[in-house]
């Protein structure tokens, strides 16, 4: 269950996190190893393990989501010149099965994505 991942334990302040925002639906923290000068990861309270296990109730939650990473960023100084990235399974490189955002900037970044 995403209950017992790493980001649950940073939800219940069991692990430490670099926190830089949150609220009743969520909460947005450093990520220990970025992958640009600015990475926030931005994930729901609610244990979601993947994007494809969210259901129709999730649809709020989600467009709260985008919302508030579009607000963090900017609070952090991203500009207008960042993306969101969410992994979702294994075979796309998700490691943490609690639902995350990754909101990433401070350089440029090329497409397509590796
Ligand atoms: P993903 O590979 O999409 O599941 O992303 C998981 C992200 O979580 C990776 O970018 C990791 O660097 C990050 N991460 C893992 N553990 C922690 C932690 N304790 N604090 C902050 N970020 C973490």
């Amino acid at each position: 269950m995403s209950e017992d991942t790493i980001f649950g334990k940073i939800l219940r302040g069991d692990v430490p996190a670099n926190i830089v925002y949150e609220d009743d639906h969520c909460m947005a923290f450093k990520d220990m190893f970025p992958a640009a000068p600015m990475h926030i990861l931005l994930i729901p309270r609610k244990p979601i393990a993947r994007l494809c296990d969210a259901e129709s109730d999730d649809q709020s939650l989600l467009g709260h989501l985008m919302l508030t990473a579009s607000k963090v960023a900017d609070a952090q100084g991203f500009g207008d010149a960042y993306r969101l990235v969410v992994n979702n399974g294994e075979g796309a490189g998700q490691s943490v099965f609690h639902l995350h955002l990754h909101i990433i900037g401070g350089r440029s970044l090329s497409w397509p994505p590796g």
